[in-house]
């Protein structure tokens, strides 16, 4: 099988990257990227193909996209402040750029696209578990950018017949996500900050809960849905429903990097979900046999990994 992985030198994209490069019966990963927010290090031993450019380059998909099997996209601006910063540069990577991924699929012979959409869609609506058919009330451009990705991909099956597979993601957590930028997701920031002695900041009250789901968790299910060619035009939650408040993550993560945090609370933030949850019903109906790892689990692998990434940042400082 031939995959191509838009955004795979990205975070989730290159830990698929090294999902997939483990299995037989994947001969060939291409990957596209722009290096926007990723970088070519996290492609570093990996057997890949690797293409620099834009998904809204119509050629460039082409000749990516030629022979291909199946895409994984997962290019996007990944981030709510960051849409709230600049709402039209979030439109053209993750709307406009889902819809020439979905062009050139169809043009290169209805190639199977999954695609990442995001929990962010559910926004206003205050009801859990967070199911599928639940009411979108996206509440920064970045969730209706999301809310586009995944509503172009159903609207291609019906019109077209494409073969798609929307995923809507949960705060993926994991070894590869950075600390070190303004935009940084809060798992790394807390981590990072734990390990340096830096305080933990902590928008509002703390008590917004999150349904952490582990990058390999998402992986394992993302290569699923590949060699399967699972086909499903309506989204599907990639997450299990385990839900855990902000608060209760401090002590989780004194726990896994063996350091006290210090917490400081600042104001809420503009487009952020209170509470989130997924109701796994219809990912566990798709994915029998998909199980989540842990967060004391997930949490281990990212200190290690963010520890490793630090010492390393911390010597090329002093030299
Ligand atoms: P990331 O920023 O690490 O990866 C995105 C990749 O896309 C980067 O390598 C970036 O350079 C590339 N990219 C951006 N715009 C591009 C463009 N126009 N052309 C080509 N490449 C481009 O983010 P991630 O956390 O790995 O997220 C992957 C996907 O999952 C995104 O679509 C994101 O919206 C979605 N998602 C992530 C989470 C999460 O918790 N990480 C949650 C919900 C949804």
């Amino acid at each position: 099988m031939r995959i191509v992985i838009t955004g795979g030198a990205g975070f989730i994209g290159s830990n698929l990257a090294r999902t997939l490069s483990e299995h037989p019966e994947i001969t060939q990963i291409r990957v596209i990227d722009n290096l926007s927010t990723g970088s070519k290090e996290n492609l570093l031993g990996l057997d890949v193909h690797f293409i620099e450019g834009d998904i809204q380059d119509a050629a460039l998909l082409d000749q990516a996209f030629h022979g291909a099997d199946a895409i994984v996209h997962l290019a996007a601006l990944p981030s709510v402040p960051r849409s709230v910063k600049d709402p039209l540069a979030s439109h053209h990577a993750n709307a406009t750029g889902t819809l020439q991924v979905l062009e050139a699929a169809r043009r290169a012979g209805n190639l199977h696209v999954i695609a990442a959409s995001s929990s962010s869609v559910y926004g206003a609506n205050p009801r859990l578990l967070k199911h599928e058919d639940l009411t979108t009330a996206p509440m920064s451009p970045y969730a209706v950018t999301k809310l586009a990705t995944e509503a172009y991909l159903g609207a291609y099956h019906h019109s077209y017949g494409l073969p798609v597979l929307p995923f809507r993601f949960f705060n993926v957590y994991g070894p590869g996500q950075r600390a070190d930028h303004p935009y940084a997701a809060v798992i790394p920031k807390w981590i990072s900050a734990t390990l340096t002695g830096q305080p933990v900041t902590v928008h509002g009250d703390g008590t917004q809960a999150r349904d952490f789901t582990y990058v390999g968790t998402a992986c394992r299910v993302l290569k699923d849905a590949l060699l399967r060619r699972v086909v499903e035009p309506r989204p599907v939650n990639l997450a299990f429903g385990t839900r855990l408040a902000l608060l209760d993550l401090i002590p989780a993560i004194e726990a896994a990097t063996g350091f006290r945090a210090r917490r400081e609370h600042i104001a809420t933030r503009v487009g952020d979900v209170l509470h989130s949850q997924a109701d796994g019903t219809r990912l566990r109906a798709l994915f029998p046999t998909a199980e989540p790892v842990p967060i004391r689990e997930g949490l281990m692998a990212t200190v290690d990994w963010l520890g490793t990434s630090i010492a390393g940042a911390h010597r090329q400082r002093v030299h």
